[in-house]
């Protein structure tokens, strides 16, 4: 029996929690009937942040600041250095700020502390490449519709972006989507989730710092249902940027065909990583460990369906719970820890409920199982699962916590069945020494990404998303900026109109 986990009570605990208002149109709002939101640490259980709650009239006040600054503001009409100018401000900001917006993502979420630094630092670089595509915004011309014609194709902002985001990387997803619809010239109502919305605020300050005008970026804290739901049914809004659930995706998906929104979703995954026996499996077993418990497991791309041959795997799942029994799990405020605290006890109970089921279903738990003793917070021993089989539950949802479930193969094609037997389509990973075997699963799987010998990479220049109903459209990428903007044809003609239609 492991001794309980001790953490530390963190300076804030002391301290009154940190309160933040909505931002309406450049200004800091409370909520019309003052209600407010608070959030607790889930690594400490103290309260952390307070947020004014919004409703129905602070989504119709914010809309309808992002609709004023779209139609008469200056945001849309500037010039793209203009408006790159500002965002690379706001990167400088954030990168000034890293460490503070750091640990607000760190003691609302209950990610590791160090892990919440790289994604601070990816989301400035996030907003400096967003920066750069402001610039390289265009559309076409055709001078081939003969003398008379021209073709001309505008790139025009879509309008009002609402922007939906979870709990999980808070700063970061955010980040994926904001700076590019300003890039763009959109504006936008911004929703966190009612769990994480500190950093959101902090990035709204940011902006105003920036220089954005009023209303071009208006945030708001609340449930999905009081805030997410009217932000996405507004007849004032053109697009919707969602990221969560599948399950809330299609709700929203469905909410938005009723005034045919241009709608982008990135939802959940159920992603496997296939170890073939001449893989680097040193390298491999680390990736799998990763892939498994990183962000606790509640991670849309976590490699949460480890498929590995036959052959190797005594062998090579040896290896994994011995680096298992090494991840340190423990307090998201220090530096060492790589696992942190479950976003909630109600969270923490469904995911130890998937593995109390799995058992029953007829697997074996092979390492792990257990919530952990602490002091405070909510913590979840990592935890491999073997003699998983396709038909189970937890090779099949998306359990969201760190859990590794163990399928095994013997030939290529049954790993790749095994890969591609599940409704998601988020991402994959494949080691092997052997180029043909990497490609063949490479250009095989059904999923958005696929990493060959390496897991979890990430950079702007790659467009991310998932196929099947791990989402709709891609995020990042060089096309990131296009996909907030409408294309508008203009057909120039010269001289007399000949060819009459009547006449
Ligand atoms: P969630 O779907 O419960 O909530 C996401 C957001 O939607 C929150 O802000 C929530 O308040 C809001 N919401 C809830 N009900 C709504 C409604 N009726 N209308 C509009 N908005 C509503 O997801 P979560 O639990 O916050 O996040 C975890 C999920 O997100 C996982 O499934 C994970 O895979 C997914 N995710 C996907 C990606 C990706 O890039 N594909 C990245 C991170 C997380």
């Amino acid at each position: 029996m492991n001794a309980p986990l001790n953490i530390a009570m963190p300076v804030e605990a002391s301290a009154a929690p940190k309160t933040y208002q909505l931002l309406i149109d450049g200004k800091h709002v409370e909520s019309r009937d003052g209600r407010t939101l608070e959030r607790s640490s889930p690594g400490h259980g103290f309260t952390v942040s307070r947020y004014a709650q919004a409703g129905e009239a602070e989504v119709e006040a914010a809309v309808q600041a992002a609709h004023n600054a779209f139609e008469t503001g200056p945001w849309p009409r500037m010039k793209a250095t203009e408006r790159a100018a500002i965002l690379l401000k706001a990167a400088d900001l954030i990168e000034a700020q890293l460490e503070d917006i750091a640990r607000l993502d760190a003691l609302e979420s209950g990610k590791p502390i160090a892990q919440a630094r790289g994604e601070i630092g990816g989301a400035v670089d996030i907003w400096r490449y967003a920066a750069a595509l402001a610039r390289t915004l265009h559309g076409e011309s055709y001078a081939n519709l003969g003398d008379a014609m021209l073709g001309v194709v505008l790139r025009e902002p879509i309008g009002v972006v609402s922007i939906i985001t979870p709990w999980n990387f808070p700063f970061l997803i955010v980040s994926q989507k904001l700076p590019f619809a300003l890039a763009a010239g959109c504006t936008a109502v911004v929703k966190p989730s009612e769990m994480t919305s500190a950093s959101t605020f902090v990035l709204g300050d940011i902006l105003m710092q920036a220089g954005l005008p009023n209303g071009v970026v208006n945030i708001l804290a609340g449930l999905g249902g009081d805030v997410g739901a009217p932000m996405v049914s507004h007849p004032l809004v053109e697009m919707v940027s969602f990221t969560g659930s599948t399950r809330v995706g299609k709700m929203t998906m469905a909410s938005a065909a009723s005034s045919l929104k241009k709608v982008s979703m990135e939802l959940g995954g159920k992603n496997g990583q296939i170890v073939f026996p001449d893989a680097d499996l040193t390298a491999a077993a680390d990736a799998a460990v990763f892939g498994g418990f990183f962000n606790a497991g509640e991670c849309c791309n976590a490699g949460s369906r480890l498929i590995v041959h036959k052959a190797i795997a005594d062998d090579f799942l040896l290896a994994v719970k011995a680096l298992t029994a090494k991840v340190t799990v423990g307090d998201p405020l220090d530096d060492r820890t790589k696992v942190g605290a479950m976003i909630s006890s109600d969270h923490l109970t469904k995911v130890a409920g998937y593995v109390t089921a799995a058992a029953s279903d007829g697997s074996s738990v092979y390492s792990g199982g257990k919530q952990l003793a602490s002091n405070a917070g909510q913590y979840l021993d990592p935890t491999i699962i073997r003699d998983v089989t396709e038909d189970m539950a937890i090779a099949r949802e998306e359990v969201f916590g760190p859990v590794l479930s163990v399928l095994t193969f013997e030939s290529i094609e049954k790993a790749l069945h095994i890969a591609n037997n599940t409704p998601y389509g988020l991402s994959a990973g494949v080691w092997s020494a052997s180029i043909d075997t990497c490609m063949l699963v490479a250009r095989n799987v059904r999923s958005g990404t696929v990493w060959v010998n390496t897991f979890m990479e990430g950079y702007p220049e790659l467009p991310f998303g998932g196929y099947k109903q791990s989402g709709l459209g891609r995020e990042l990428g060089k096309r990131a900026v296009e996909d907030y903007t409408e294309e508008k044809t203009i057909q120039f003609h010269r001289g007399q109109r000949t060819g009459w239609w009547v006449g």
